[in-house]
């Protein structure tokens, strides 16, 4: 039988506070974290305890450190079930980097590495095993009583059900992980997953008795706006705006056909940008080269249909721009919810235009379940016409209520004000009647502005008595307006008449009683953007200091990254970077309290990036090598020995050894199993109790200076723990 390592007894609250305090001890040193998010923690420590779990969060909640760190605080592995294969690499080099061994086995390594990997499981060298389902399938059956597992992770686990909306057939015999191994927790993933799909993972996977955490969708970090009508050139001009603002950071355009991902790409690679298109009419391998190309920081941004992004975790992603509106919500919230992963600052634009719902109603009308598409569009346009807080909007769609404006959408920044707009609605109204609904958006305003186009003119609508009456408004604000008036219900477009607008009743009575309309007040917000945008395309943008330092660090973060052959993001996050920046550490103990800077991170990295902020600082005086007695402690943290120390730092042993001494005389070392063998430590003991005047002069030559030295210390320390106890 295999191990029933993680008590299924169930824990005293006291177990449960060790596991709480030795949680956040690794999320410190592993990760570089100080607390943990909300959930976290109580999902941990359920896994510790035996207990099955169910965990809803959002992409980038921090899921994956809810199955990590059980692999830090047990003896046994951690297998991951993931579908996402590409994803694998990634997750294994982060946690690699962060120093925790884990390994994945998977369709994309050579069969002889899957079974060195498989091996390694008995040692207990890998800490944390990512395998693909089918894979799983396979081996659980080979596996031996000796493994010894801590948890089965089952990440996307919304694919088991056939509600969710990627259903996989190789998660279904999933339930097997309950059979052969009923005492090991199981802990089930994923971002998407409503009651129906939440309750089948439970049931397909045979889970016992599961405790349910639901995390909050909200993701604060990313701003929301939505940009009504916009021409096409603004839309390229905005999306370059974007790729300038975050030139070393990349984003994604979302797109509703493959042909507008291809004229976007096609645009902006035109216009000098390095941009790539993905969509699902590509060859596998022609897709797996753009995303490869975009994970690696080769190309700024992405032009993409939906069909992109599933298993993208990259969390250098600065911004989405929708150039359509999204077919629902659930859809655009998980779109945009690949930026901002690392928790620093992002942005979400999307595109609206009435023609954009004219093409998403004719694909409600060819799927399926028409009713329930068409209400799901319904609210998605809700959304883009808002003029309530949009995160609450999009929230509230999740069940999710807060009971404040987010202070970080377009409708918060700019509160529209209102004015009374009964006279230019009767305009726009009486336009409508006079031509017999027979117009849509573009000649309505022509009409109300006075522009004598040849159409215009042949259709006679020159002639109608509120031709030219809106002459003092612009056609920006015309549109504004009359989108306004669509929103309140006064105006609606004929989608199957050519997108003409008509009256609707509520419209016709409005007419009929002139009773007052309130609008919003139109601000030209997009001109004003504009010219300020000249300025910084012409001249070189003016960055802040903190700005300007946080490009140094990425550049040592670049040249960090192509040496080890790792993504940028795998060094650092932008988040930690600009933690740097905050802090400015300006020595390797400061380094390594900068949140998301953990052991092995500070010493691998901390002088490039100290030096870097230093001469950014103007310090002068020479970076010490590093004496104090913390960094020794710290580098012993990380696995490094006494010759490895000496060395990092370029101090002599016996230097080490001294500090190693005044750390155990604090109780800061208490584990001694790195610098001594239990064989030394009798020896000296031996040597000391019979030679107690020459002891150093027998030893100088059996072991390093300082080594006796070391073990009277813990001779010390053993004596005080003893009298303590
Ligand atoms: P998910 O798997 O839910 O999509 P991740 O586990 O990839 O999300 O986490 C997203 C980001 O949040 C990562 O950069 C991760 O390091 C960071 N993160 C997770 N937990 C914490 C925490 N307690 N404090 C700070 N950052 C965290
Ligand atoms: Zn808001």
């Amino acid at each position: 039988m295999h191990s029933d390592h993680s008590a299924t007894t169930p824990s005293a609250p006291a177990d449960i506070q060790s596991i709480r305090q030795r949680a956040t001890a690794m999320l410190s040193r592993f990760y570089g974290y100080s607390t943990f998010r909300p959930l976290q923690l109580d999902i941990i420590t359920t896994a510790m305890t035996g207990r099955d779990s169910v965990v809803l969060m959002p992409t980038g909640g921090g899921k994956s450190i809810c199955y990590q760190i059980p692999a830090l605080l047990s003896d046994g592995v951690v297998i991951v079930v993931s579908p996402l294969i590409a994803l694998m690499k990634d997750q294994v080099a982060a946690l690699t980097s962060n120093g925790i061994p884990a390994a994945a086995v998977n369709s994309m390594q050579t069969e002889e590495e899957n079974r060195d990997i498989l091996e390694q499981l008995y040692s207990g060298r890998v800490r944390i095993l990512y395998i693909s389902p089918e894979r799983l399938l396979l081996e659980i059956d080979r596996w031996s009583s000796d493994l010894n597992i801590a948890l089965f992770a089952i990440d996307e686990a919304h694919c088991i059900s056939q509600w969710g909306h990627d259903f996989r057939p190789g998660y279904t015999r999933l339930r097997c992980i309950k059979e052969q191994y009923p005492h090991v927790p199981v802990m089930a993933l994923t971002a998407t997953a409503d009651r129906l799909t939440r309750d089948d993972i439970a049931a397909q996977l045979a889970l016992t008795d599961p405790r349910l955490f639901i995390g909050s969708f909200d993701r604060p970090n990313i701003s929301l706006r939505v940009m009504t009508n916009p021409g096409k050139t603004q839309r390229v001009n905005f999306i370059c705006s974007m790729i300038d603002r975050y030139r070393n950071d990349s984003g994604i355009v979302y797109c509703i056909s493959r042909k507008g991902a291809e004229e976007m790409d096609r645009q902006l690679r035109g216009r000098g940008y390095r941009s790539v298109v993905y969509h699902a009419g590509l060859s596998v391998s022609e897709r797996n080269l753009a995303q490869d190309r975009f994970i690696n920081g080769d190309v700024q941004v992405v032009c993409a249909t939906v069909a992109f992004g599933m298993g993208i975790d990259k969390s250098n992603i600065r911004w989405v721009v929708h150039n359509n509106m999204p077919r629902n919500i659930e859809s655009y919230y998980q779109e945009i919810g690949r930026a901002g992963r690392d928790g620093a600052k992002a942005e979400a634009v999307m595109f609206y235009s009435y023609a954009d719902i004219a093409t998403l109603r004719s694909f409600v009308d060819e799927s399926g379940q028409q009713a329930l598409n068409a209400e799901k569009l319904a609210r998605m346009k809700e959304y883009a016409e808002a003029s309530l807080c949009r995160r609450r909007i999009l929230l509230s769609y999740f069940n999710e209520t807060i009971d404040h404006d987010c202070g970080n959408c377009d409708v918060c920044l700019n509160p529209p004000e209102r004015i009374d707009g009964t006279v230019l609605v009767l305009k726009a109204l009486s336009a409508i009647v006079r031509i017999n609904g027979g117009a849509g958006i573009t000649m309505l305003i022509d009409i109300l502005r006075g522009v004598s186009r040849q159409e215009l003119v042949q259709r006679g609508f020159d002639r109608i008595k509120t031709y030219g009456a809106g002459r003092d408004l612009s056609f920006g604000e015309w549109n504004a307006y009359i989108s306004q008036m669509i929103q309140l219900g006064l105006i609606d477009i004929a989608y199957n008449e050519h997108n003409h607008l008509k009256l609707t009743p509520y419209g016709r009575k409005i007419l009929d009683e002139r009773s007052e309309v309130l609008l919003a007040k139109y601000y030209p917000m997009e001109s004003r953007r504009r010219a300020g945008r000249k300025s910084v395309a012409e001249e070189k943008p003016q960055l802040s200091p903190a700005e300007q330092l946080l490009e140094q660090l990425k550049t040592v973060r670049e040249k960090i990254a192509r040496k080890e052959h790792v993504p940028p993001y795998i060094v650092f996050t932008d988040k930690a970077l600009l933690e740097m920046v905050r802090v400015e550490p300006l020595d390797m103990e400061q380094f390594s309290r900068v949140e998301g800077v953990g052991e092995r991170k500070t010493v691998k990295y901390w002088r490039p990036f100290v030096t870097a902020i230093r001469k950014f600082k103007g310090v002068t005086e020479k970076l010490g090598t590093g004496l104090s007695v913390e960094e020794t402690l710290l580098l012993l943290n990380a696995g490094y020995d006494v010759a490895a120390i000496a060395e990092a730092k370029g101090i002599k042993p016996i230097t080490v050894y001294t500090h190693l001494v005044e750390l155990i005389n604090a109780d800061k070392l208490t584990d001694f199993s790195s610098v001594i063998t239990r064989e030394q430590y009798l020896r000296v003991m031996e040597v000391v109790k019979t030679h107690p005047d020459d002891y150093y002069d027998i030893l100088r030559d059996e072991m390093p200076a300082g080594l006796p030295r070391m073990a009277i210390a813990i001779t010390d320390f053993l004596l005080r723990k003893k009298g303590n106890a």
